[in-house]
């Protein structure tokens, strides 16, 4: 049987291991997530408030336990693992402050002297598939919106951070939630599609690859099961000449090298304006030398590593690839040691049409620069990719912003500003990003029967 390994990257050492649930155990605890459920459905919303409050408390006292966990299972540097629990807390302030408005009965008018009501009721057990790269986060924007509606939660997280996986339902019970609504299964994949079919499993939401995507989906549709598909990005980061370039290139940085480039809303191309675009390169490159490689735990490291050997393997081969198809590359491009996770932040230019840089999501911090010369131009090479989840377009001409904003195809367009997942903002892609919108209220809205009521 294949153990849960849970790895420091960094160091390589073998932190902890578990033995992963198989099918029966699982579908036990799926029993109790629906016992759980019957209560939590009639408890009122303000308490439910009062216990994420709560969650969020826990997650502010224990901020620097749980942050050191995410650096030592996926190697994010310290810094900003504690800035995502910091966000895991907001969330869940956020939902408990709002989810009550959210909620609340809907009249609506209708042509006669006839009434009618919309309700918003829990659907029951939604299982949440999710990724390492975000290990608190991505759980928490799901979690949060998912109980405060009355739902119950069940967790299969990524098989690379077990700890974190265990630690979340740890913040739940430490906060009081009753036993057995939040819940983290330690299973793998095939246990995972297998347990979809469990009649009490109402949806699933994911986070995850187009891969994953596509295998939930279908396992969810084959038990006809509503699902949430959050999948990857090739987002373009759109830069006129006429904007602020010190800026733009400032944020472009922080964008590409955001959890050392790990991120579905990482900006991963660079469209610039030809006027603009040398000088924009030489001073991403000039920025990029800048930052502070180290230990993950050093608050003063910028980055550190991939966070498993195979990713730095997958991506370097996505480099290589697109130099032999003749890429150009000014930075970076050194081949990860075998086994190693390391990998030095690359820019690539001059990309084929055929190449992996200009096709596929290049999830680390690689950087694809693209020269454009008009505004129609540099639609048509943002959205030349089966990817549409978020885009950032720099200028400072209000109509052209406006303009490029209807044009490009994406689930969010950020005028100079990097793309950034935002409680009060809907979150979500188009194309082979994935459906469905987390996040403010559409995101509470998910989870919910809207249910009609007639009165005759
Ligand atoms: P991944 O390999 O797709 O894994 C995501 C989750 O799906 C993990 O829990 C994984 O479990 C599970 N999984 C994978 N294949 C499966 C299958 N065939 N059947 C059932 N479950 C399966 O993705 P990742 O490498 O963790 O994360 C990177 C990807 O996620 C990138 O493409 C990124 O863009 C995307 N992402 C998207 C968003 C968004 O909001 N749109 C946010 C973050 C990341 P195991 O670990 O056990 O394989």
């Amino acid at each position: 049987m294949n153990l849960i390994q849970s790895i420091n990257p960094f160091t390589d050492q073998l932190l902890k291991e578990f033995v992963p649930l198989n099918l029966k155990e699982a579908k036990k605890q799926v029993t109790q997530a629906q016992n759980a459920f019957e209560a939590w459905k009639e408890t009122p919303l303000a308490q439910r408030a009062a216990l994420m409050k709560k969650a969020g408390e826990q997650l502010r006292n224990q901020k620097q336990h749980y942050a050191r966990l995410i650096s030592l299972e996926m190697g994010k540097v310290i810094k900003e693992s504690l800035a995502e629990i910091e966000k895991c807390a907001w969330v869940c302030d956020y939902y408990a402050d709002h989810a009550e408005s959210f909620l609340q009965d809907e009249p609506i008018s209708l042509p006669d002297d006839k009434k009618a009501k919309v309700i918003y009721q829990p659907l029951g057990v939604i299982l949440a598939v999710m990724p390492w790269n975000f290990p608190f986060w991505q759980v928490f924007r799901f979690a949060a919106p998912t109980l405060m509606a009355g739902n119950a939660g069940l967790l299969k997280h990524a098989s690379n951070v077990p700890q974190c996986a265990l630690a979340i339902q740890e913040v739940f019970d430490k906060a009081g939630f009753p036993e057995g609504l939040f819940q983290s299964l330690l299973i793998n994949s095939q246990v995972t599609l297998s347990l979809i079919q469990e009649p009490q499993i109402r949806a699933v939401s994911l986070t995850g690859s187009e891969g994953a995507g596509r295998a939930i989906a279908a396992a969810a549709g084959k038990g006809l099961k509503k699902t949430l598909l959050e999948l990857g990005g090739s987002d373009p980061f759109v830069v006129f000449a006429d904007a602020d370039i010190d800026q733009a290139v400032e944020t472009a940085v922080k964008a590409r090298m955001i959890n050392f480039g790990q991120s579905c809303i990482a900006a991963k191309r660079f469209l610039i304006e030809k006027p603009a675009y040398k000088q924009f390169v030489d001073r991403f490159q000039e920025r990029l030398s800048q930052l502070k490689e180290g230990d993950p735990l050093d608050e003063n490291s910028d980055f550190a590593c991939m966070a498993r050997p195979d990713l730095a393997k997958e991506l370097f081969d996505q480099v290589k690839k697109t130099r032999l198809l003749g890429g150009k590359i000014p930075f970076g491009g050194e081949k990860p040691e075998q086994g190693s996770p390391f990998f030095k932040p690359t820019i690539i230019t001059d990309i084929p049409k055929n190449s992996p840089a200009f096709q596929e999501e290049m999830f680390g911090p690689v950087a694809s620069f693209f020269s454009f010369q008009s505004e129609e131009e540099a639609a048509q090479i943002a959205n030349a990719t089966d990817f549409g989840l978020g885009s950032s377009v720099w200028t400072k001409d209000s109509d052209r912003a406006e303009r490029m904003s209807r044009s490009i195809e994406s689930g969010a367009v950020f005028i100079n500003s990097m793309v950034a997942s935002h409680p009060w903002l809907p979150f979500g892609g188009i194309k082979n990003s994935g459906y469905g919108r987390e996040l403010s209220r559409q995101g509470i809205l998910e989870f919910v029967n809207t249910k009609t009521v007639y009165l005759g």
